[in-house]
């Protein structure tokens, strides 16, 4: 791709572009080949069209080899929102928020002043911020038998439990080369002592982040910050 140099976009990178929302003039990062990621300006968009001006190749790939799936029992107030800004910075790929017996449900979480509406939003500025080349997935709120569902189809499949466990998350990812992590992170109060129990016989790794107990938007910070830096690209 050559810099300083208008390019036409297919019909494909013009509905990825949209995804964006974004502005005449505004910078963005532009995926190409490879994937190589170029910082791009917008000069013209259409509804089928669009030009852009590459001019700075990265140095550093914003975009991680692993991917990394964070599965984040709903937490109360606002600390869904510092979840995904943080998780995005982190670079993770798709976030599930599911329900679990000791965390809110969706109607609880809205109720007095809908807030959800707003987590798409979160997602892009924090995605724009950091440069990103894609929006982290936001899945809708699983049950918690549909998330597990879900986190079987993943290479490596931990849950951060405060309980007794075997391992410590830094333990478990050693000598493994996952394309795929799934991560578990309980609610405020806790998985159940049954719940963790289905949770690994449905094949998930219960795994200790150390003797602290920490507020559960910092383990799923945490936790998929030690997995991008012990799996992925951080640091
Ligand atoms: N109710 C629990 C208690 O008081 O003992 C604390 C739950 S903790 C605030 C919320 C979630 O964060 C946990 O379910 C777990 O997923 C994660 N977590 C917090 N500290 C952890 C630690 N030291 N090791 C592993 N997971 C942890």
């Amino acid at each position: 791709m050559e810099l300083e140099r208008e390019l036409s976009l297919s019909l494909e990178g013009v509905t990825a572009l949209a995804c964006w929302e974004p502005r005449i003039g505004e910078v963005f990062t532009l995926v190409g080949d490879g994937p190589i990621f170029y910082r791009a300006r917008l000069a013209t968009l259409g509804s089928r069209q669009a030009v852009v001006v590459p001019f700075e190749r990265f140095t550093l790939a914003p975009e991680s080899p692993l991917e990394i799936v964070v599965y984040q029992a709903l937490p109360e107030k606002e600390r869904f929102e510092l979840v995904l800004q943080k998780l995005t910075e982190v670079g993770v790929n798709r976030i599930v928020p599911y329900v679990s017996r000791r965390s809110v449900t969706l109607e609880e979480r809205d109720a007095g002043q809908k807030k959800s509406h707003r987590w798409p939003d979160v997602l892009l500025r924090a995605a724009k911020q950091c440069r990103r080349g894609m929006i982290p997935a936001l899945a809708p709120v699983l049950g918690w038998e549909e998330m597990l569902q879900e986190v079987a189809a993943a290479d490596l499949r931990l849950m951060l439990y405060e309980g007794e466990t075997y391992w410590s998350l830094k333990e478990a990812m050693d000598r493994q080369n996952p394309g795929r992590v799934a991560l578990l992170v309980g609610p405020e109060g806790g998985f159940e002592a049954d719940e963790a129990a289905r949770a690994q016989a449905a094949g998930v790794l219960p795994v200790s982040l150390g003797g602290r107990i920490l507020r559960t938007e910092t383990a799923a910070i945490l936790g998929a910050a030690m997995i991008q830096f012990a799996l992925g690209d951080l640091g």
